[in-house]
């Protein structure tokens, strides 16, 4: 089914009791247990919750696997992903992730014995020439973070299939609507649900989907273990954001396409990072495995004093962390997202101080060009 159909239409758009449209919000801790020596589908909410469950096989079926799992968070869904690993495992990650996603195994997972290679995925070569006797999972993340570099999943996923080894993708800048990981070979794909899913800058959530019922076990001895879920209300809240992601996502990326064209003429740029663009370094390979360019770019002013002042002067961006809402988000990765990065790591990357990351929301493109224009002109 199309996956615009697929976001209203998954089973979940009557409530079969009392035929209210829309999930129930069971706001319950614990289950009556009705025959005392009986284990019952639902005993206790950490375990499970009838709302988290609609939300659970929602993502599963817009991801195309066979079990999806809600968080609390989505660090609590990749952290609980990364906890399939053991000691003395070793994981290929792509070095320009989602910074708190590397972080956690610097800091974490390093003391329990996971080693970890980061590399440049955008060439597939990088992969195979970081494969150790003991790697066991890759993870990838594309278009990347903050600078939307692409990798080729098909490829990617390929090495880590051949040798056996446990894929794991997150999609949080595509969305299932856009990208799906699993159908490219994926093993799991992971979210920030805080973002395009969620969609509405209320509600910290993180998923993930399985491809087979055997690792999505695995998977729910950990979420349960772990105990990083979301309550039943803010399940609901990002099933209440997966309905309309179909028209968030065209109007925001609309958008986000005209905003690249504009600050790729602009004087003040020097550099803009958009998959939608022509030209995009991958830009082939991400149109043949994804429906669109997104709503994320980011450019670069001429100097650092520059892009300090445009955040100053920007009014219908908000100046914050984040990104996938209806507002515009105007974030600085330096000292927001990779702030944890060090500087010298940062500056070869290409993550450098006069990098200003958007998440175009559901303003009007022209407006936003204006507001722009006001924002980068030089200081007199
Ligand atoms: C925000 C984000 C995360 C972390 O999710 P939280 O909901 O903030 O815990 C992971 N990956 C990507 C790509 C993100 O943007």
């Amino acid at each position: 089914m199309d996956r615009g159909t697929l976001l209203i239409h998954n089973g979940h758009e009557i409530e079969p009791v009392t035929g209210a449209l829309g999930v129930t919000i069971y706001q319950t801790s614990t289950f009556y247990r009705k025959v005392i020596t009986e284990m019952q589908e639902f005993d206790y909410s950490r375990g499970g919750n009838p709302t988290r469950k609609a939300l659970e096989e929602i993502i599963a079926s817009l991801e195309g696997g066979a079990r999806g799992f809600a968080f609390a968070s989505g660090m609590s869904a990749i952290s609980s992903a990364l906890g399939l690993l053991s000691a003395g495992d070793h994981i290929i990650m792509a070095e320009d992730v989602y910074g708190g996603s590397r972080y956690i195994i610097e800091t974490f997972y390093k003391r329990w014995g996971l080693e970890m290679s980061a590399v440049d995925a955008s060439d597939p070569e990088n992969i195979k020439k970081a494969v150790r006797p003991n790697t066991k999972a890759l993870y990838l993340e594309t278009p990347s973070n903050p600078l939307l570099k692409i990798t080729d999943l098909k490829a990617c996923l390929e090495i880590a299939r051949e040798r056996g080894f446990l894929s794991m993708v997150d999609n949080t800048f595509m969305t299932p609507y856009l990208q799906r990981p699993l159908e490219l070979g994926a093993d799991i794909v992971v979210h920030s649900a805080t973002k395009f899913l969620g969609g509405h800058s209320d509600v910290i959530s993180g998923l993930a989907v399985t491809r087979t019922a055997e690792l999505g076990e695995r998977l729910y001895q950990i979420q349960n273990s772990f105990g990083a879920v979301p309550g039943p209300w803010d399940a609901w809240l990002v099933m209440r954001g997966i309905k309309t992601l179909k028209v968030r996502m065209e109007t925001q990326q609309a958008a986000a396409g005209k905003l690249a064209e504009w600050l790729l003429r602009h004087k003040q740029v020097t550099g803009v990072n958009y998959p939608g663009l022509p030209g995009h370094p991958g830009g082939d390979i991400h149109r043949a495995q994804a429906a669109g360019g997104g709503a994320m770019l980011s450019f670069k002013t001429k100097t650092t004093g520059q892009a300090l002042s445009f955040y100053s002067r920007i009014k219908l961006a908000a100046a914050a962390p984040s990104l996938g809402g209806v507002e515009t988000i105007a974030s600085y990765p330096v000292k927001m997202s990779h702030i944890n990065m060090p500087a010298p790591e940062r500056e070869r990357m290409g993550i450098t101080d006069n990098l200003i990351r958007i998440a175009v929301g559901l303003e009007s493109a022209e407006d936003l060009i204006a507001d722009f224009d006001q924002a980068l002109q030089p200081p007199s």
